[in-house]
């Protein structure tokens, strides 16, 4: 029995389906930014067991609306300021879009020439729009804490132990390390975990005032770790920390990384996206050091989750750590790129698609200029919290985020927070430092203006 008779039902509900988007996109902050639901409320709406028999289109897209969209955040809202925004476009769900139609696998370069040449092609663009150096190979994972999971295990590699062909147990190995600083993302950890390193072999360097990593107590940390017999892997500097987008330092820290013979991972998945913009590309400081480095486009470069990429400068030692061609996968053709042999995935979407269509249909010089508002939107809401008797930021500001508190002390915080979120026109997150909490907002969306986030202010009186 055929699945689709015809493309009639689908061509009237995609119709409906792209001006729902339209119209979404142009009333959304018609909606709350928090969902208001509580656990459970969405999946309670629905039958106990799958349909037996089917649904028309129109049935599902009304579900969809009052059933489904309710339990919705909405990401693509101009004052979602939580986290980091996952900053969607209307190029990139047309790309998405077109992805969902081609249903395309880029495992092998033949398996479609075009998801393979598109993603080599967008990643160059996007190399040299960020001004990094041009002997970077490219691939697009899903999310930085993968890519970061992906360069430790090359890191692993690379201390020719030959960890891919023993393994790391019942031999006799030196304790690995990784460093990190004390607020490097989780994902690292995490990371380290997942390979083995174990959980002591993860080292959170301190950080100063200002919640950039010390290069001194690195070298300190892995001058001991040595003379106590553990053996350095790698290093992970983070530019543009979660909670509150420090910049590590990166020269004196490559430096150590080199001495060390460690690998340097550069997390700036995130800040990374900034660099688009040249009086930004300050970032980049020391990173021609760098072996490997992650920038999340679906944090800050208009395309929606998920499309984060690592860069490498030693695709060989990924494709060391990674590959294994079974019979049923080896080709006769010229191919260079066979994208399966740099991570864990085998069947890849077509996620340059949305990439390729991005870059393009926006051009560095729209997108660079909406970057450059997101930093003036921070930096005035900076000033003007500066300006108040009763707030303190908690860090200084960078990029796009800024992070305050209450004077009046981390109830008074959280309250202000709660309050805010709950009017559901803006939503800001937490984050707690040095024991102080703070409200995080970060701006990231394309259609965010001043007054969304004014709004800010107007909460403070
Ligand atoms: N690195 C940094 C600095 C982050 O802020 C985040 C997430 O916010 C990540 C890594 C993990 O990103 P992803 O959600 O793509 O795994």
């Amino acid at each position: 029995m055929k699945l689709d008779p015809t493309s009639d039902e689908f061509r009237a509900a995609a119709h409906r389906a792209v001006d729902w988007i339209a119209d979404y996109l142009d009333h959304i902050r018609d909606y709350d930014v928090l969902s208001r639901v509580q656990p459970g409320d969405i999946e309670k709406q629905f039958a106990a067991q799958a349909s037996e028999d089917g649904k028309p289109y129109d049935e599902l897209l009304r579900d969809f609306e009052t059933k489904i969209v309710p339990g919705i955040t909405h990401w693509n809202h101009p004052a979602f300021f939580a986290y980091f925004s996952n900053t969607g476009s209307q190029a990139g769900i047309l790309g998405e879009l077109l992805c969902a139609a081609l249903n395309g696998n880029g495992m092998l370069w033949k398996t479609s020439p075009s998801l393979t040449e598109l993603e080599t092609l967008s990643l160059r663009w996007l190399r040299d729009a960020l001004g990094l150096p041009n002997d970077l190979f490219g691939i697009i994972n899903d999310t930085a804490s993968i890519n970061v999971f992906f360069a430790l295990a090359a890191a692993r590699e690379a201390l020719g132990l030959d960890i891919r062909g023993k393994g790391m147990t019942g031999r006799d190995l030196p304790p690995l390390r990784v460093y990190c600083s004390e607020h490097a993302h989780s994902s690292v950890d995490k990371a380290a975990l997942a390979l083995g390193f174990g959980q002591t072999a993860i080292v959170h360097i301190a950080s100063g005032d200002d919640f950039r990593m010390r290069p001194e107590m690195l070298a300190e940390a892995i001058a001991r770790d040595r003379a106590a017999g553990a053996l350095p892997c790698a290093v992970v500097a983070t530019l543009g920390t979660t909670s509150t987008v420090a910049i590590d330092p990166l020269p004196e820290i490559a430096a150590i990384a080199k001495r060390e013979h460690c690998w340097l991972h550069v997390d700036a998945a995130y800040a990374g996206s900034a660099a688009i913009v040249p009086e930004f590309q300050w970032l980049w400081r020391g990173i021609e050091h760098a072996d490997s480095i992650v920038v999340n486009p679906h944090k800050w470069l208009f395309t929606p989750m998920d499309c984060s990429v690592l860069y490498t400068k030693r695709p060989d030692v990924l494709r060391q750590t990674f590959s294994l061609v079974p019979e049923y996968l080896k080709t006769t053709d010229t191919a260079e790129i066979n994208y399966m042999d740099y991570g864990l995935q085998l069947g890849r979407r077509f996620r340059a698609l949305k990439l390729w269509l991005v870059l393009e249909h926006y051009g560095l010089e729209r997108m660079r200029n909406t970057l450059r508002d997101h930093v003036r939107f921070a930096e005035r809401l900076a000033d003007e919290l500066r300006k108040r008797n009763d707030v303190e930021l908690l860090a200084p500001q960078s990029f796009s985020v800024v992070v305050f508190r209450l004077k009046a002390g981390d109830d008074a915080t959280m309250q202000l927070m709660e309050r805010m979120n709950a009017t559901g026109k803006l939503f800001v997150s937490h984050t707690k430092m040095r024991g102080q909490y703070g409200i995080r907002v970060a701006i990231g969306n394309g259609a965010t203006e001043w007054e969304d986030v004014a709004q800010v202010l107007a909460f403070l009186g």
